[in-house]
């Protein structure tokens, strides 16, 4: 497995692997779980190169105390993509990613670069995509692979793809769970036990909306109501927002139909967790 630190080196690597064959590539902020690594996986199994990146983007952060408070594990995480047999790590120097005279930022709009997620930062959608032109302008993937468990940044992406006309296909992978449905995620080791107690309680939320869509109840005003009352039970539980909207423009929807999104972001104790499912076009579940 090679690391690579530096932006040039980056750049030359990834030129001479255009006569060798697809690559297939992984963004992450680092602290690997098990759901980074089902994407390194079906990196390894799709492409004839496979590629993660392992940066804490400080442009997505809204200040710098929650920058410095991101999980870091590097050492740990070279092992596990060591282990699953990648070829390369990127590693880039915040500083040479972002120097001081940095001013190139990507700027989405519309409901995906507006609503949810960003309205609650607004720095958050400009930083993923600025950062993931970047790291694609380097490492140049054909495959690029990202975890549906965010359901926004994956909307994004495809938007940034599709608008700046990038030669990249986007794979998502379903999101990985614990056991009892808990999404996995960073932010679930700041969960004390009664909190990681009641946690799961986010996901059933979810399979409660499902499950009226199921019994033929399309309004979605009625479905978030019954998503909000089984969060009721939970206090510890505080809702940041339900929503039921399409998963590619993340506009809100009136009622469900095939191509619906259920998404949910809620605090407990000092952590922020978001999960969701999904309806899809072809009328299957993405759970
Ligand atoms: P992050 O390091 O948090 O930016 O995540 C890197 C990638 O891993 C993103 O595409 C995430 O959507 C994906 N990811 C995070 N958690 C999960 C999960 N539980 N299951 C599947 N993919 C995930």
């Amino acid at each position: 497995m090679r690391i690579i630190h530096r932006l040039d080196e980056m750049t030359e690597t990834a030129r001479g692997w255009a006569a060798v064959g697809t690559v297939g590539f992984v963004p992450t902020m680092g602290f690997l779980h098990e759901g980074h690594m089902s994407l390194v996986e079906a990196a390894r199994r799709e492409c004839e190169i496979s590629a993660a990146s392992i940066f804490v983007n400080p442009l997505q952060f809204a200040t710098g105390a929650e920058f410095a408070a991101y999980p870091r594990d590097t050492v740990r995480d070279l092992q596990l993509l060591d282990s699953a047999g990648v070829d390369v790590v990127f590693l880039p120097d915040k500083e040479e990613m972002f120097p001081a005279n940095f001013s190139a930022y990507v700027i989405p709009s519309g409901p995906v670069a507006e609503r949810l997620e960003a309205a609650a930062a607004p720095q958050y959608m400009r930083g993923v995509a600025t950062v993931l032109v970047k790291l694609f302008q380097l490492v140049r993937p054909d495959i690029a692979y990202f975890g549906q468990k965010d359901a926004q940044q994956v909307a994004l992406v495809r938007q940034i793809v599709r608008d700046l006309n990038m030669d990249i296909r986007v794979h998502v992978l379903p999101t990985l769970r614990e056991r009892d449905g808990l999404a996995l995620s960073n932010h679930n080791r700041v969960l004390s036990p009664v909190e990681r107690q009641t946690a799961p309680a986010i996901y059933q939320a979810l399979l409660a909306g499902k499950t009226l869509i199921d019994k033929g109840e399309m309004r979605a005003a009625r479905i978030e109501q019954a998503m909000r009352r089984h969060l009721a039970h939970a206090p510890e539980i505080n809702v940041d927002y339900i929503d039921i909207c399409h998963p590619a423009t993340f506009r809100p929807l009136k009622r469900a139909a095939p191509g619906t999104l259920l998404v949910i972001a809620a605090r407990i104790g000092s952590a922020r967790l978001v999960d969701n499912i999904v309806w899809t076009e072809d009328d299957n579940w993405v759970l």
